[in-house]
């Protein structure tokens, strides 16, 4: 792995959430009731055989799973993904020669929990449910119970706790959250560092089973290079007022002033805007030196070689580029938002250094991310039926099925039922949008307004659909045809329980709209 830099300072001051004792600081773990023994499935497993498998005359291995998702990185700021500017992630790009690259991978949503819940389901977020804070996940197999159920111990760490609260944390017998931290009067949440220190204790311990752990880094959202002076003014110089992008007003800019926010676009020069964006690289830099720590941690231990690892982000982040909303990701379906990094790492011990290097060019979507695990790691699939396809032929230069079409949806609120809320108001409210996308076009659907529009993938800001009416067409009956598809399938809609809804509202995920995980 790359060189690193040694760790920067840290200037925040911790302070506790509401509810915890005071002096609190280090990660919280559950457990959860899946933590029986499961050495004699594992054991079973490895005699049948199952697993990548080595050499013949080797006995198979079961490869651990390391699932890293990483919050609001979008794929083109990847040196490996063709960022030419500067060189924010050498980490990253070295860890992609020794993977699968995919070049043009979507997420199912530009929205953390939907998306989230999208790679660990196979599922699209009508079909799962979880499409905004005050839903749940259905009861549909996910990919940590899969792994649970194939003698996996499977644990997950995030510093979005509210995230164990929708049913994201069903089938890992451990959860680690990290704490809050606050700094001038905003609240942060955990960072990279904090992850590492808290989860690789866990990774590294000899273990009869292998792994199966999620790791949600939320290092590149906004604010962005938060991490402190080293990081925020890494790529700017310091001419631009140090105020511009500390704080969340500087985010979600829309051209017109809107209510509850003190600026708009207009507000803001060029030289600031840029500097928020570089502030963004900053941001990414730091993470990406985090994850050479993890990586060599677990090289050191042994483990990585036996470590299938996968890449990817829940969504991309707008960087200024269109005129809706700067610096934000939800709720536009634009590439800038929803095309994500997906590396795939196969395990050397298993020959994963025979495909190390390769580039799909074919399209990809996070709900493939759960059939192709179960596949590459020999996991068995159960009950679940998910939507994605299996990339594990292409995964293994075997050629196989390939996308033709991506899909993704998102959601805000859905507040019908409301006292005081009409049934027109909550849609608007609501505001779903839809995505279908080929390799050269995007047909969007804004179905609360009921309105259609058609971009050459190249050029978000001209809508062509009313130009183009054949081809407008032929997406709309495509587009149909794969909702006809969905709709065979559950579209879950179901609530979460008091408690959970109470302990949301307490950390402020309900009480405003907080239209920026
Ligand atoms: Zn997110």
């Amino acid at each position: 792995m790359a060189g690193h830099h040694r760790a920067p300072v840290r200037r925040w001051t911790v302070s506790t959430p509401r509810g915890l004792p005071p002096g609190r600081r280090a990660a919280s773990v559950r457990t959860r009731g899946l933590s029986r023994p499961r050495r004699a499935l594992y054991l079973l497993a490895l005699a049948l055989g199952l697993g990548l498998g080595g050499c013949q005359d080797e006995p198979p291995r079961t490869p651990h799973v390391l699932f890293i998702t990483l919050d609001s990185v979008r794929a083109d700021r990847l040196g490996s993904y063709g960022y030419q500017q500067r060189d924010c992630t050498p980490v990253l790009d070295a860890l992609a020669t020794e993977s699968v690259l995919f070049e043009q991978s979507f997420a199912a949503s530009s929205f953390t929990p939907p998306s989230h819940a999208s790679l660990f389901t196979g599922l699209y977020p009508s079909e799962h449910g979880l499409t905004y804070w005050n839903r749940k996940l259905a009861d549909v197999p996910t990919a940590a119970e899969l792994f649970a159920a194939a003698g996996y111990r499977t644990l997950a760490i995030s510093p979005l706790k509210t995230l164990f609260l929708v049913g994201l944390e069903r089938g890992f017998e451990q959860t680690f959250e990290l704490p809050f931290v606050q700094e001038q009067g905003r609240m942060l949440l955990g960072d990279a560092e904090a992850i590492n220190a808290t989860i690789l204790p866990e990774l590294t311990a000899p273990g009869e089973r292998p792994f199966f752990a999620w790791l949600h880094y939320y290092d590149a959202h906004r604010v962005y290079g938060r991490q402190g002076e080293q990081w925020a003014r890494r790529y700017t110089d310091a001419r631009v007022p140090l105020a511009v992008g500390d704080s969340e007003d500087y985010y979600q800019l829309g051209p017109e002033p809107r209510p509850g926010k003190a600026m708009s676009q207009a507000d803001l020069n060029p030289a600031q805007a840029r500097f928020i964006s570089d502030r963004y690289d900053g941001g990414l830099a730091y993470l990406d030196q985090q994850l050479g720590k993890l990586f060599d941690a677990l090289e050191a231990a042994g483990v990585l070689d036996d470590t299938l690892i996968v890449i990817t982000a829940d969504h991309g982040e707008v960087l200024s580029e269109h005129a809706e909303q700067w610096f934000s990701h939800d709720p536009h379906l634009v590439d800038e938002n929803i095309r994500v990094p997906l590396l795939l790492r196969l395990p050397p011990s298993a020959g994963g250094a025979e495909h190390a290097g390769r580039r799909v060019a074919s399209l990809a979507s996070g709900v493939d991310l759960l059939p192709t695990l179960l596949s590459l790691a020999g996991v068995d699939a159960g009950s679940s039926r998910p939507s994605g396809i299996d990339l594990a032929p292409l995964v293994r230069g075997a050629g196989g099925a390939r996308r033709e079409v991506v899909f993704a949806e998102r959601q805000a609120k859905d507040r019908r039922g409301e006292d005081g809320v009409s049934d027109d108001e909550a849609l608007r409210l609501r505001d779903m949008s839809r995505m279908l996308r080929t390799v050269t076009h995007k047909l969007v659907h804004h179905v609360d307004r009921g309105t259609f529009a058609l971009y050459d993938v190249n050029d978000e800001r001209t809508d062509l659909f009313g130009s183009r009416p054949e081809q407008a067409a032929a997406l709309v009956a495509r587009y149909q045809a794969e909702l006809a598809r969905l709709s065979t399938l559950q579209s879950a809609d179901s609530g979460l329980d008091d408690e959970a809804l109470a302990q949301l509202a307490e950390l402020g995920y309900l009480s405003k709209a907080p239209d920026g995980q």
